[in-house]
């Protein structure tokens, strides 16, 4: 068994990351399996190095080891993203031999009047309405001498089903969610094609993630099949929100791995309070990592988002207003 933690580093981790982190440990250690970690700083607009060198230390500071990462290396080095563009090329040009990419010319401004009002599985984000697919030869000879295209992936009309480890069987329709970018216009590959790339790459076995990305699974397998990857086990795992019910933001500082440790929070009081956020322990007193292990169980991980109660607030010094 191989599972992963794969942050983007555009911030400083937060306590609903650190969740995600635990819990992607936690599955791959229980069962006596490798962990790595890999750095997802493919967009170099938003991340940074700095967050790189801190998230290392906010997650050894909790308790967690790896056995392959950008610190330590490993046998499929590197593992950061922007290091690895040839073979995301690779890929990408294996995708286009088949005729499952087009060519999109559309920019920013022009998709705004025309994108979809996303809803289902891909409410998060405007639906493309698939202008570029549609275009005869000479039209795209045309665009193509005034800008240089993004990349898409021809979403065919069909339900993709999988087993999930914590949602049971999940069927998603990926059409509802438009063809996606498998490249930018600026060269860089986007999230769906390099994640897919690397957990194969990289052997990974089981991706535990949180359940923002289950639509985004059904897109992935898309990928696996056209690559001829073996796809991986998924789970994905509830989102933090605060008690009125919204995401624990990235800017507050005090949620972050970092300010609650200056805040003199320790690792096992974080500890404490994820593993009773999870229903894996009755009470939310400071634990140890191998204590916590040692109750986990994937089939005991809720659906459900879970909230941050103001008294789990209070003990993690975490102060939401804003
Ligand atoms: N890099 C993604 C994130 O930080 C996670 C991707 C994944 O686990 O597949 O949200």
């Amino acid at each position: 068994m191989r599972g992963r933690f794969a942050p983007s580093p555009t911030g400083l981790l937060h306590i609903g990351n650190a969740l995600t982190a635990v819990l992607a440990w936690m599955h791959v250690r229980s069962r006596g399996g490798e962990f790595l970690l890999r750095i997802e700083d493919i967009d170099q607009q938003r991340c940074k190095s700095i967050f790189v060198d801190q998230l290392v230390e906010d997650l050894q500071w909790l308790g967690l080891d790896w056995d392959e990462g950008p610190d330590i290396g490993g046998p499929y080095m590197p593992y950061r993203q922007r290091d690895r563009q040839t073979i995301y090329d690779a890929a990408f040009t294996k995708l286009l031999e088949q005729a499952l990419l087009y060519p999109c010319y559309c920019s920013r401004s022009e998709l705004a009047d025309v994108l979809i009002a996303p809803h289902g599985w891909f409410a998060d984000e405007p639906r493309y309405p698939g202008i570029c697919r549609h275009l005869k030869p000479h039209e795209r000879v045309e665009k193509a001498c005034h800008k240089a295209p993004a990349y898409r992936f021809r979403v065919p009309e069909q339900n993709i089903g999988f087993a999930d480890e914590v949602y049971g069987e999940v069927n998603i329709r990926p059409s509802e969610g438009g063809d996606f970018i498998v490249r930018r216009s600026d060269g860089l590959m986007a999230y769906q094609l390099a994640v897919v790339v690397d957990d194969a790459a990289m052997g990974i076995t089981h991706v535990l993630r949180g359940s923002d990305l289950l639509a985004s699974t059904s897109r992935q397998l898309l990928l696996y099949r056209a690559l001829g990857y073996d796809s991986p086990t998924f789970a994905h795992t509830p989102l933090l929100l605060d008690e009125y019910g919204r995401r624990i933001a990235k800017r507050n500082s005090t949620a972050t791995l970092l300010g609650m440790r200056l805040a003199g929070v320790h690792p096992e009081e974080i500890i404490g309070v994820i593993g009773w956020l999870l229903g894996l322990t009755d009470m939310a007193d400071p634990l140890s990592l191998t204590e916590l292990l040692s109750c986990f169980s994937i089939s005991r991980i809720p659906q459900s988002p879970l909230r941050l109660s103001v008294e789990c607030q209070k003990r993690l010094r975490i102060n939401v207003t804003y």
